[in-house]
């Protein structure tokens, strides 16, 4: 099929107790591609008013799910992953024409975002509770777990599928209904992926979608709303932060998925050949837009000169262009203001006396791109040490032993994702004891999957996505206490 024709069978509205409609004031909003500035689509724009009737819809089919056997929760679950794996091409053209990011690149979010699907379909019937005597002996005690209630998903555009199925996934499983808002630079995977979750059984008002241009608009009305029970937002820890004051009024359950600015440590005794690929696929992975991209290189005096060379051979040989044509490893960057911003840390950098070994500055549009780039000689002053890049650029510092490794990798105020590369066990474990990050990666440049827990500790959020641990967030533990049987 061709983009277009993609295009074409991706619903424009508001999803609403099962119906997809406009937004109630008729406004809409354009997507673009960030690789030509073409408009892709015109879609709904959500109002405030849409957004509580779509927690109308999600309130009124809380009970109801809830009850739906798991069993039942969990085939639906299964079917969705099973119609995302049919329509995964469909999926991945539209993350490369709305986000920017390769081909290759989509296929591979198609994959690993659709495993949340299947693993918490897995987890559906795995929610237990326990029973037993109190110490005392005089009571019984029964412990369950049972749906949070209804819950506000704020999805960011750097992942346009698997940040989606990591929430919508697990508040499924545990019996929640849902209330979807996609970022709105890259609504339309999230469009495609709500019908395919309705073709494959999900009851009317149980997922509801409201996009739009005006987020505020939006998620203001429904967190003030005793109705919902539950926020999960992943987006930058400044939108996060008001959030979570937002929260507070209503006392919301909340999971925090926010930025990250990774330390990739690289010691002496590395394998540098596996520390350079490593490198490479934490930088570059979705064109350095992760929050677990590698975001600052910390590299032993011994080897720093050798790592940096070899990195700025690796990326200068990285071919950028449209993620839609062949052969293209890095794309451009979302939007015009994403661009500018990364240029701009570049120019802060190098006014404080860093060296460009590679790279730099921005290619010709139309389309936002810019050349993979490599500083050496960074200082910890510079922005590009103290904020997430959310690009290709990869500065290099230099330390001298583990505790100076250790201090510069804490001295942030977020903590999701750090990298270590070193061939010493011993070594491994006792930084990863110290380094305060929610997730490492031992001798490995990308570590994300469906059955890990994801989630990082500081500014960098609350809560854990995936793994066992991530079906907990939408659950509420209750305890029913009763007396002893045999005192009756
Ligand atoms: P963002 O915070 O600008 O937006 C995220 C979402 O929040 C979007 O849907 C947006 O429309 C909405 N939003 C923006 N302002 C809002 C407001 N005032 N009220 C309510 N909603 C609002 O983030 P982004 O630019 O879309 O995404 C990039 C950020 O996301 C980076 O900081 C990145 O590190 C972070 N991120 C974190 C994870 C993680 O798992 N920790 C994963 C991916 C991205």
């Amino acid at each position: 099929m061709t983009l277009q024709d993609v295009i074409a069978g991706v619903p424009t509205g508001l999803l609403i107790g099962g119906e997809w409609r406009p937004s109630s004031d008729g406004a809409t909003y354009d997507v673009e591609n960030p690789a030509t500035g073409e408009k892709l689509a015109t879609l709904a724009s959500a109002t405030s008013a849409d957004a509580l009737a779509a927690l109308d819809a999600a309130a009124g089919a809380q009970e109801g799910w809830a009850r739906t056997p798991a069993r039942v929760r969990a085939e639906i679950l299964r079917k969705g992953f099973e119609l995302v794996r049919e329509h995964g091409e469909d999926l991945a053209q539209l993350m490369t024409a709305e986000m920017g990011k390769p081909l290759a690149e989509a296929r591979g979010e198609v994959t690993y975002g659709n495993e949340f699907l299947r693993w918490f379909s897995e987890e559906a019937s795995r929610i237990d509770g326990r029973f037993n005597a109190s110490p005392e002996g005089n009571l019984r005690m029964l412990v369950r777990r049972k749906p949070v209630g209804p819950c506000l998903l704020i999805t960011p555009w750097n992942f346009p599928l698997a940040m989606a199925t990591r929430k919508v996934g697990p508040a499924l499983a545990a019996g929640c209904t849902m209330i979807l808002k996609p970022a709105h630079l890259t609504p339309l995977t999230s469009q495609l992926f709500a019908q395919l979750m309705v073709e494959a059984g999900v009851p009317a008002g149980v997922l509801n979608v409201v996009g739009g241009a005006n987020p505020r608009a939006i998620s203001g009305p429904l967190m003030a709303d005793s109705r919902l029970r539950k926020v999960s937002f992943t987006g930058s820890t400044e939108v996060g932060i008001a959030l979570l004051k937002q929260a507070a009024d209503n006392v919301l359950r909340t999971s925090m998925e926010l930025g990250g600015n990774a330390p990739f440590l690289v010691f002496a005794d590395a394998n540098l050949d596996k520390a350079v690929a490593g490198a490479v696929a934490a930088k570059m992975r979705n064109i350095g837009e992760a929050c677990t991209a590698a975001n600052r290189f910390l590299v032993q005096a011994e080897v720093a000169d050798e790592f940096a060379r070899r990195l700025a051979e690796a990326l200068g040989a990285l071919k950028v262009g449209n993620g839609a044509e062949a052969g293209t490893q890095v794309g451009p960057l979302v939007e015009a203001k994403a661009r500018d911003k990364v240029l701009e840390l570049v120019a802060d950098a190098t006014s404080r006396g860093a060296r460009v070994l590679t790279g730099g500055h921005a290619i010709a549009g139309p389309g936002y791109f810019i050349e993979p780039t490599v500083l050496t000689g960074v200082t910890p002053e510079a922005r590009v040490f103290t904020d997430e890049i959310f690009g290709p650029v990869a500065p290099i510092i230099t330390f001298t032993d583990e505790d100076e490794a250790v201090r510069l990798a804490n001295s942030t105020q977020y903590g999701l994702a750090s990298y270590v590369y070193t061939q010493s066990i011993s070594r491994a474990l006792r930084i990863g004891e110290r380094l305060d990050y929610g997730l490492l990666g031992l001798n490995a440049g990308v570590i994300s999957n469906a059955a890990a827990p994801f989630g990082g500790v500081k500014q960098s959020g609350l809560g854990r996505e995936g793994g066992a641990e991530g079906i907990n967030e939408y659950t509420a533990t209750q305890y029913v206490g009763f007396p002893d049987p045999w005192q009756e």
